[in-house]
């Protein structure tokens, strides 16, 4: 099995989960100068976020979510308003202070937010851990990235889409080849799933033989076809290994605002479904789960 590029995607992880520090956010806003290492960091950033580190840079100073484009208009206003709050002030206010003062007051797009000391916003980011066989996110990251996901896609009117997988016929394997074995299947079909997902997609393993993939953005037609892909990247990557390994996916889509026990117990429904129609197989909920 060909190996991940385990760099850029480490980093793309980190950058997806691990908030930027304010103090990186105040080195590229020209605040104080960067050290070598936050150079090169930066660098890594640009290379594997490209326009989205606007996004990224808003969301460490704030704790909100803007589209990439946006972001990256209203990063270039607060450069502006900071530099008139100087002129006025006769001393530069900082980024964090410009970035509030722009999204607060002029343009009105942070109501009712707060300034919070770096400290606080540290502890207020959770942190994300793996689960150790697989590297994929563990069952209580998986659960709150879902929930992260599901407010921040409906705060812009977009759905999610959620996948849950289960490996067919584990049990058996394990009786089969022996536990070891059955511990580095899973490893390998949990790196096919992260393969298939894209980067804007975040694998978790629930526990057990069972995996999950948040998508954000994503129609129910799009999450059938991700959820198709990894069904048969996981038959072709076992095809010609004594093990056989197939999977099973359940794939549910949630409107704006669903609740993501909803949503869960829909994916978890159609799965379901697919373990009776023969296994091997892709179902999907029959209806988009809403909140109304
Ligand atoms: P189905 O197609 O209906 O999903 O059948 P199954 O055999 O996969 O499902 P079942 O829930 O009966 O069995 C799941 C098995 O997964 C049982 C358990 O021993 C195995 N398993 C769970 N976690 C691990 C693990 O970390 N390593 C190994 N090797 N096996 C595990
Ligand atoms: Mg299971
Ligand atoms: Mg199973």
């Amino acid at each position: 099995m060909p190996q991940r590029q385990h760099d850029n995607e480490t980093l793309a992880d980190l950058t997806r989960q691990q908030p930027l520090e304010l103090r990186l956010v105040m080195a590229m806003a020209g605040e104080r100068e960067m050290n070598a290492r936050e150079q090169q960091v930066l660098e890594k950033l640009q290379a594997v976020r490209g326009e989205s580190l606007f996004a990224d840079m808003l969301y460490a100073l704030t704790r909100k979510s803007f589209p990439t484009k946006q972001a990256k208009t209203l990063w270039a206003e607060i450069g502006d308003h900071r530099g008139k709050l100087k002129k006025l002030l006769g001393r530069d206010p900082g980024v964090t202070l410009a970035a509030h003062d722009y999204l607060a007051n002029v343009s009105g797009l942070l109501k009712g937010a707060g300034v919070i000391e770096e400290q606080k916003f540290q502890t207020l980011a959770t942190s994300a851990s793996r689960d150790g066989l697989t590297g994929l996110y563990d069952k209580t990251t998986f659960a709150r990235i879902l929930g992260d996901e599901l407010s921040r896609q409906a705060r812009y009117g977009r759905p999610v889409t959620l996948a849950m997988i289960d490996i067919d016929h584990f049990k058996k394997l394990n009786d089969t080849f022996g536990h070891a074995d059955g511990d580095v299947v899973l490893a390998q079909v949990a790196e096919v799933i992260a393969k298939q997902a894209r980067t804007s997609d975040s694998c978790g393993r629930f526990g057990g033989e069972e995996f999950g993939v948040v998508l954000p953005e994503v129609d129910a037609n799009a999450g059938l076809a991700l959820a198709e892909r990894i069904r048969s990247a996981v038959e072709a990557a076992f095809g010609t290994t004594p093990y056989k390994v197939t999977v099973s996916v359940g794939v549910a889509t949630g409107t704006p605002g669903v609740h993501a026990d909803d949503l869960v117990r829909a994916a978890d429904g159609a799965l379901y479904e697919a373990k009776r129609g023969g296994r091997n197989k892709v179902a999907v909920a029959k209806e988009i789960v809403t909140n109304i």
